[in-house]
């Protein structure tokens, strides 16, 4: 599809919706890749909030924005934190459609937790549903590279990329970007077309410092050489003109403090409960028995003025897509923007708790968006959207690979603004 011009996509985009609900035979048929489509390059630089990108602060990269396109936001879905975020961009799915509603997951078929420093879990298929982009264009014959992306490292729906890396936090900046360059230019038939990256460096300076300091000022600085490093290595291996490089992030960051904490045992016994997602947005499973009481409690707190908002599981609003999964836990506990939830125990002996930054709040504040750029042959120059939801970015993945999409809850005509003719 990427020779189409823009205005006769809704069309085709709805033929082809029509043409698969047909008979799934017809699928194969549609179209061949198209010979004209695009290498694509996904890069995640963890906890880069929508409005660090400027010319004081990531001034290579601002620049180079200039040159393509670039959003007001891309909103994150809820929770706002890093694995929800970055699947729901791989697949194109809300949480309640792709099974991974949490940092921290509860499923009670499998009788078990998902946390994401429990490698057994992050690498069991189970938890991830949907199509990952790696799969659907493994699946069309396009070959996929990941220098990590949450989900990439299970064999979901029992495939894998043709390359992928175990997550290893320690591999240093400039190895990651040579590994994928080299992935999208060896030449052989192993070379691949999609390629992803992820940095976390810049998330783990706004927790530990916050969004202001002269600490993520260097994150910043950090992230703009390397996107030089990488449009240079891309043009030394002749890429440019065929390469779209789509930079997201998969939320922003909000400045937390001492001043701001809610103690969640002045509410519940928390020996009653099973805590699941700790702040700012907690989520348990309560005993039937036990589960009025908390809810009236902390309900009554709630409408007294405390900063919180606390939902049963059916009562979480529609809008957050993270109530409708089986693993949608009994009680979520959402912080009001820049709160913290705590326990006594946790205040006293961390005297410095909380403090510097913190995210997982709800997605509508302005400070849990996250960075979209786009540059390469398929963005109009200088080219410009509102902020949009993250979940469409595989649409516009898709569309870029020349591929057919796998069921999703996101519309290319999101990024009809941008696209170039
Ligand atoms: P959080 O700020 O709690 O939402 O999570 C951010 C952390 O997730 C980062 O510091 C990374 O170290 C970690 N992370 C990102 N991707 C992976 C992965 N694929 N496997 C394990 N940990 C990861
Ligand atoms: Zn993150
Ligand atoms: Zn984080």
């Amino acid at each position: 599809m990427a020779s189409i011009p823009l205005k006769a996509h809704k069309l085709v985009f709805s033929l082809v919706l029509l043409l698969m609900s047909c008979s799934p035979l017809m699928q194969q048929d549609i179209q061949d890749r198209d010979s004209k489509a695009k290498k694509v390059l996904l890069i995640s630089f963890d906890g880069f909030r929508a409005d660090y990108l400027s010319a004081e602060r990531t001034p290579y990269l601002y620049a180079l924005a200039q040159k393509g396109a670039k959003s007001e936001g891309l909103i994150p879905v809820f929770p706002s934190k890093t694995f929800p975020n970055h699947y729901a961009i791989a697949v194109g799915l809300h949480p309640e459609n792709n099974g991974l509603i949490g940092n921290s997951i509860y499923d009670s078929t499998l009788a078990q937790m998902y946390r994401i420093g429990d490698r057994e879990q992050v690498e069991r298929a189970d938890w991830y549903e949907g199509e990952p982009i790696w799969n659907t264009a493994e699946k069309q014959g396009v070959r996929a590279g990941t220098m990590f992306w949450v989900g990439s490292e299970a064999p979901v729906q029992g495939m894998r990329p043709t390359h992928w890396k175990r997550y290893d936090g320690s591999v240093p900046d400039s190895a990651r970007i040579d590994t994928v360059i080299q992935w999208l230019s060896m030449g052989t038939d192993l070379e691949v077309d999609l390629a992803t990256l992820y940095f976390s460096f810049l998330d783990s300076q706004g927790h530990r410092y916050g969004t202001d300091a002269p600490e993520t000022d260097a994150a910043l600085l950090r992230v703009d050489g390397l996107m030089k490093y990488l449009m240079e290595e891309l043009e030394s291996a002749g890429l440019t003109n065929q390469t779209n490089v789509v930079l997201v992030s998969d939320h922003g960051m909000q400045n937390i403090s001492r001043d701001r904490v809610i103690t969640l045992d002045s509410y519940m016994d928390l020996e009653k409960v099973l805590m699941i997602g700790g702040s700012p947005v907690a989520t348990m499973n309560i005993e039937a028995v036990y589960r009025a009481e908390v809810y009236n409690t902390l309900k009554n707190a709630q409408e007294e003025g405390a900063p919180f908002q606390v939902f049963l599981k059916e009562e979480l609003p529609e809008r957050l897509h993270n109530s409708k999964h089986p693993r949608t836990p009994d009680l979520t506990i959402i912080a009001d923007l820049g709160y913290s939830l705590t326990t006594t125990q946790q205040l006293s002996s961390n005297p410095n708790y909380p403090s510097g930054g913190n995210h997982g709040y709800d997605p509508q504040h302005a400070e849990m968006h996250a960075v979209f750029v786009a540059i390469g042959p398929d963005f109009a120059p200088n080219s410009h959207l509102e902020a949009f939801e993250s979940i469409h970015v595989y649409s516009l993945l898709v569309h870029l690979l020349g591929l057919n999409p796998a069921p999703n809850d996101g519309d290319l005509m999101t990024f009809e603004g941008i696209l170039s003719e």
